[in-house]
């Protein structure tokens, strides 16, 4: 169904990683936040870099 009221914009979440679209979210202005998609390379390199700031702390 169309509505009519076009003022409304969205967020939208976009993957940090290859900047494909993740999600979107109605909001009161137009903001674009960074996660990571459901891809199983994407969530390796989280993890991974998760991993290193680990390692580094360590260190
Ligand atoms: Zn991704």
């Amino acid at each position: 169904m169309l509505h009519s009221e076009v003022s409304q914009h969205w967020g939208v979440i976009v993957c940090k990683h290859c900047e494909s679209m993740v999600d979107t979210f109605s909001t009161n202005k137009v903001v674009t936040y960074y996660g990571v998609c459901d891809n199983p390379e994407c969530r390796d390199r989280r993890r991974d870099s998760e991993h290193r700031t680990a390692s580094a702390e360590d260190a």
